[in-house]
């Protein structure tokens, strides 16, 4: 479907749906007929391993896990990683494209891998890594969704570790985007945050509890085919493995 520069592409699995008004009869069709009542969850779902931990938490729970495609430098490594979870997991997945990032915004996440900072997230030049207004937009897309289907949740895995650098992962984003949310939609869609005010290592500790297989996520800002260990997002996950004491699954190049 494309409306001006605004290009959106729904894959159900392997299945495309190409066809604007097909797509839009069995969006209604699951939601009036098929749409358990257990399952009132969407979740913005990266393939990475913050979100990986709250797919298998709320798995029960979730009927739509929705990835964006915005073009960043990893987009291919973490898309392949949400695909496998989803499909492990019996998810259905959307993936949709925001391939006019590129266009428009500015940020090192969709600049190439070279133009990506080492360090950790709490260094001032981590900055260039921020992609302006991120998660209000997937917020709006995965909101419209959700209502869409009648699913009245829209899960997201932003963590403390986020705090320092992106605004839109912050405690005070995520209410005003709640309350936005809720008051834009007839069904009241809100938003689940549940792990503000947890670290990256307490997400390790619970998602290693529950099976998760780590070596299938992906982190790397550079999206190599291995983590290069050195970039802020590959830093932050080493640290959180080595500060709850759990083996590293991960390949870092140094
Ligand atoms: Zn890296």
């Amino acid at each position: 479907m494309t409306i001006g520069n605004f290009c959106v592409s729904l894959q159900r699995n392997t299945e495309v749906l190409d066809n604007p008004l097909k797509q839009n009869k069995k969006m209604i069709s699951n939601n009036l007929f098929n749409n358990s009542r257990e399952k009132d969850a969407a979740i913005i779902y990266s393939g990475g391993l913050d979100s990986t931990t709250l797919l298998y938490e709320k798995r029960e729970h979730i009927a739509l896990a929705v990835t964006f495609d915005y073009g960043s430098n990893h987009a291919q490594q973490e898309i392949a990683c949400a695909k496998w979870h989803c499909e492990h997991l019996g998810i259905e997945h959307a993936i949709v494209n925001l391939s006019f990032f590129k266009e428009y915004f500015t940020s090192s996440l969709i600049s190439g891998a070279d133009t990506i900072p080492n360090g950790s997230y709490d260094e001032e030049n981590m900055k260039s890594t921020v992609v302006p207004f991120r998660n209000g937009i997937m917020f709006s897309i995965a909101c419209g969704m959700a209502e869409s289907r009648g699913l009245t949740r829209v899960l997201i895995a932003n963590h403390g570790g986020d705090h320092a650098i992106y605004p839109d992962c912050r405690p005070d984003f995520i209410a005003a985007m709640d309350a936005a949310m809720q008051a834009g939609t007839y069904i009241g869609v809100r938003i689940e945050a549940p792990y503000t005010h947890l670290t990256k290592a307490d997400l390790v500790r619970k998602g290693t509890e529950m099976g998760i297989d780590y070596g299938h996520t992906y982190s790397c800002y550079r999206g190599g085919e291995r983590h290069c260990g050195r970039c802020g997002t590959c830093t932050e996950r080493r640290e959180a493995f080595k500060e709850c004491g759990i083996k590293d699954p991960t390949i870092y190049e140094q």
